[in-house]
């Protein structure tokens, strides 16, 4: 990225580029983890609220799993009803 300055600090040399945005960036406004400028690009991947998202994520799932555990265990108790008559 040799000549290239950073969108947002004009002043700095960019050492990267945004694989989303094409623009150059300095190591401050790029984001190694998504290979993405932070303030454009980067941060619309992250959820505004990742920790509380992924915790209600977590409670949804558990409730689907004991909904399908249910759901066996009624098909279960019907299959063995059926079949004992
Ligand atoms: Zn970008
Ligand atoms: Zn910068």
């Amino acid at each position: 990225m040799a000549g290239f300055r950073c969108m947002n600090h004009p002043e700095r040399e960019a050492a990267h580029q945004c694989a989303r945005c094409g623009k150059p960036l300095c190591e401050e406004c790029y984001n190694p983890d998504f290979g993405r400028c932070r303030e454009n690009c980067a941060e619309s991947l992250v959820k505004p609220e990742p920790k509380g998202r992924s915790a209600a994520f977590r409670v949804i799932v558990a409730i689907l799993a004991i909904i399908g555990a249910l759901v066996v265990l009624l098909l279960t108790i019907c299959g063995a009803l059926i079949f004992t008559q």
